[in-house]
C-alpha cells in the first residue's frame, strides 16, 4: 500500500457550526474550503509541473518554482495540523495535562505563562503568519515558532505540537481587524487532547 503521491484537503474533525461561537461557520467554511484549498491545489500543480518538466527534460526556473512550492506545501501542512488542534466547543479549552502539562510546566514555569508567551507570538507575528508550539529535535524542549507566511523562521526538524494561524483570513469575518480577539478565542477550543497525543508520539 503506497502513500499518496499528492496532496488532498482533509475533512474538519468536526462540524463547521461545532466551533461557534469562538468561530462561525462562514470564518471556517472560507478558510478551509477555499484558502487551505487554494494552497494544495497549487502544491499538486507544481508536482506536476516538475514530473512533466523531468519527463520531458525541459529546464523550470528552479529558484522561483521552490519558493512557490515551499510556500503552498507548507500551508497546506501547516492547515492539515491546524484544524485537529481545535475542538468542538465544549470539548476544548482549559489546560492540558499529562506529560504535556509537565512539559511546558518545566519549560515555562506553567501554563498561564506559556499561555501569554504564545498569545503575544501569535498577536505580535508581522504580516501573515502562524504560532506554533514546538518540539526541538536535539533538546526534545518545548519551543515557540513564531512563522511569517507558511515558511519563514521555521526551524529545520522541529517536530510541530500545535499552531495558531494568524493571517487576516482566518480571522476576519469574525473579529475584522482585531487579531488580539481572535487570539482569545482560540483558547477556548484549543484541542489538548490532540496537541498531547502528538506529543506521546515523539516520546
Ligand atoms: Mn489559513
Amino acid at each position: 500500500m503506497g502513500r499518496p503521491q499528492a496532496y488532498s484537503l482533509p475533512d474538519l474533525p468536526y462540524g463547521y457550526k461545532d466551533l461557534e461561537p469562538h468561530m462561525s461557520e462562514e470564518q471556517l467554511r472560507v478558510h478551509h474550503d477555499k484558502h487551505h484549498a487554494t494552497y494544495v491545489k497549487n502544491a499538486n500543480a507544481i508536482f506536476e509541473n516538475l514530473a512533466k518538466s523531468r519527463k520531458e527534460g525541459t529546464d523550470l526556473d528552479t529558484k522561483s518554482v521552490l519558493k512557490s512550492l515551499a510556500f503552498n506545501a507548507s500551508g497546506h501542512i501547516l492547515h492539515s495540523l491546524f484544524w485537529p488542534n481545535m475542538a468542538a466547543a465544549g470539548n476544548g479549552g482549559g489546560k492540558p495535562g499529562g506529560a504535556l502539562g509537565d512539559l511546558l510546566e518545566k519549560e515555562f514555569g506553567g501554563f498561564d505563562r506559556f499561555k501569554k508567551e504564545f498569545t503575544h507570538a501569535a498577536v505580535s507575528a508581522e504580516g501573515s503568519g502562524w504560532a506554533a508550539l514546538t518540539i526541538d529535535s536535539l533538546t526534545r524542549r518545548p519551543q515557540i515558532m513564531q512563522i511569517e507566511k507558511h515558511n519563514v523562521n521555521v526551524y529545520p526538524g522541529f517536530a510541530v505540537l500545535m499552531v495558531l494561524d494568524v493571517w487576516e483570513h482566518a480571522y476576519y469575518i469574525d473579529h475584522k481587524n482585531m487579531r488580539d480577539k481572535f487570539v482569545e478565542a482560540f483558547w477556548n477550543i484549543a484541542n489538548w487532547d490532540e496537541v498531547g497525543k502528538r506529543l506521546q508520539k515523539l516520546l
